[in-house]
C-alpha cells in the first residue's frame, strides 16, 4: 500500500468479482483487461471477446470521492467523449468483510482511515437516433495508446472502432 492512493493486490485481486457472462449480447464470460492512466487507482474493463462492454471499475485507496476525475479519463478514451454520463457512474465504498478474509485482514492492518471507493461505469443498451440498439464496445488494438470506448450496434462483426476505422482509411 503506498501514499499515492494506489490498491494493492491484495484488494484488487478481492475485487476482481468472478467473471459472469455477457448481459443480453452473446453468453460468453466476459474478460477482465486492464490499463493505465493518470490517476494512481486501477482500472478494469469487463467485457465480452467481440469487445462488448459489461462494466469498466476504477478503484482508488483513498478519503476523497475520485469520480470526477475518473469521468475525465474515460472521456478522454471514449469516442464521442458525450458517451460518458453522470448517471452512468455509480461510487461505492468498499470495506473489508464483503471483500474476503485476505483483503479483511489487510485492511484490519493498515487501520484505513482512507477508503476502497470504487467507480462503476455501466452503460445499459440503448436506441440510437435510427431506433436500433447500440452497445459499448472497446478496443484493445495496439495501433492506438489505451483502449477505445465507442457505441456500435450489437451484431456488427467488423471491428468498427472509430480510431482504427479512420487509420484504415488513412492508408488507403
Ligand atoms: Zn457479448
Ligand atoms: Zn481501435
Amino acid at each position: 500500500m503506498t501514499r499515492s492512493g494506489a490498491v494493492s493486490r491484495v484488494l484488487v485481486t478481492s475485487l476482481a468479482s468472478p467473471g459472469g457472462s455477457c448481459y443480453r449480447h452473446c453468453d460468453r464470460p466476459l474478460r477482465i483487461r486492464r490499463f493505465a492512466s493518470r490517476l494512481p487507482g486501477t482500472w478494469q474493463v469487463r467485457a465480452c471477446p467481440s469487445g462488448v462492454v459489461s462494466v469498466t471499475v476504477y478503484t482508488e485507496w483513498t478519503r476523497r470521492d475520485p469520480t470526477a476525475s475518473a469521468r475525465t479519463e474515460l472521456k478522454r478514451r471514449t469516442v464521442p467523449p458525450s458517451l460518458v454520463t453522470s448517471w452512468d457512474l455509480r461510487l461505492a465504498t468498499r470495506h473489508g468483510p464483503e471483500l474476503g478474509r485476505s483483503a479483511e485482514r489487510f485492511l484490519a492492518r493498515a487501520r484505513p482511515r482512507r477508503g476502497v471507493r470504487v467507480v462503476y461505469w455501466r452503460v445499459y443498451p440503448f436506441r440510437g437516433r435510427d431506433g436500433k440498439e447500440r452497445r459499448l464496445f472497446v478496443c484493445f488494438r495496439r495501433g492506438h495508446p489505451s483502449p477505445v470506448f465507442y457505441a456500435a450496434a450489437p451484431d456488427s462483426e467488423a471491428n468498427r472502432c472509430p480510431v482504427c476505422v479512420r487509420a484504415a482509411k488513412r492508408s488507403g
